[in-house]
């Protein structure tokens, strides 16, 4: 680290937790946001002020002014612009010795794959179930860990899971994808702005303890955070040994094809 660098982090070199070593790893490090609204605005923010090396940044979509009450990414200047480059620019505004790397794209497939293989860490942000599961399906693949958040109304979710250590569930393990499962996006629903800063900062904060490899990545549990009273619950999870896409080699391999 430079001198600038020893000054712009100078806060996290103070902490025992984190110091020299886990900032550098930081520094070194490639995290994926999937998924550039509500969750992935102020994750990437704290990504990139915290000094993650390279964020890959991937979202098809563009601003509007229904974002701006949440997505803090984004501003009243960058309506009608493609997400990832208004993200590009917010990013750049934080911390400009951050790699961003812009995915205009609602990621699926090769390009998925080819994303999720580059990075140390990977956050759902999105707001579908399809990309949730192909995210995950990706990410247990090729054994890349995964920070996954949903806010919804006053009602939001945190979840870590890590298929590099035996026994860590995996997305599909809590939502089997073959459960009719209601499709709910806050582009029809009303979602309380500061719950997706709040669900999407704590994915920053997994996500940094995982890249830089400090403290205790909360991974096995479930937080689900009531925003009406502020209640926050955290169950464990297990591993559904059954699984289809962590389960058995047999059974994950017919499922990811
Ligand atoms: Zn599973």
């Amino acid at each position: 680290m430079n001198d600038q660098q020893l000054l712009r982090y100078s806060r996290h070199l103070l902490l025992d937790e984190i110091g020299v070593e886990a900032q550098e790893r930081l520094l070194a490090s490639t995290a994926l946001v999937v998924g550039a609204g509500g969750l992935g605005s102020p994750a990437a923010m704290y990504l990139a002020s915290a000094g993650v090396g390279r964020i890959l940044l991937a979202d098809g979509d563009t601003v509007d002014l229904t974002n701006l009450q949440r997505q803090i990414l984004h501003e009243d200047a960058t309506v009608g612009l493609p997400k990832v480059e208004s993200g590009r620019r917010a990013l750049a505004r934080v911390n400009p010795e951050v790699d961003v790397v812009p995915l205009p794209e609602r990621l699926a497939g090769d390009a998925l794959a080819r994303a999720v293989a580059r990075a140390d860490v990977v956050l759902d942000c999105c707001d579908n179930f399809a990309t949730r599961h192909a995210v995950n399906r990706a990410c247990v693949r090729a054994r890349v860990p995964l920070v996954s958040g949903a806010a919804i109304r006053f009602d939001g979710q945190l979840a870590v899971f890590d298929p590099r250590l035996p026994g860590s569930p995996c997305y599909h393990c809590l939502f089997p994808e073959d459960h009719a499962v209601e499709e709910v996006r806050c582009a029809t629903l009303g979602v309380f702005a500061p719950l997706t800063g709040i669900v999407g900062t704590m994915q920053a904060a997994e996500a940094l303890k995982i890249a830089g490899g400090f403290a205790s990545p909360m991974v096995g549990r479930l937080l689900l955070i009531d925003a009406r009273t502020m209640r926050i619950d955290s169950i464990a999870l297990a591993r559904d040994a059954r699984c289809a896409v962590c389960g058995t080699p047999t059974a994950a391999a017919q499922t990811m094809g």
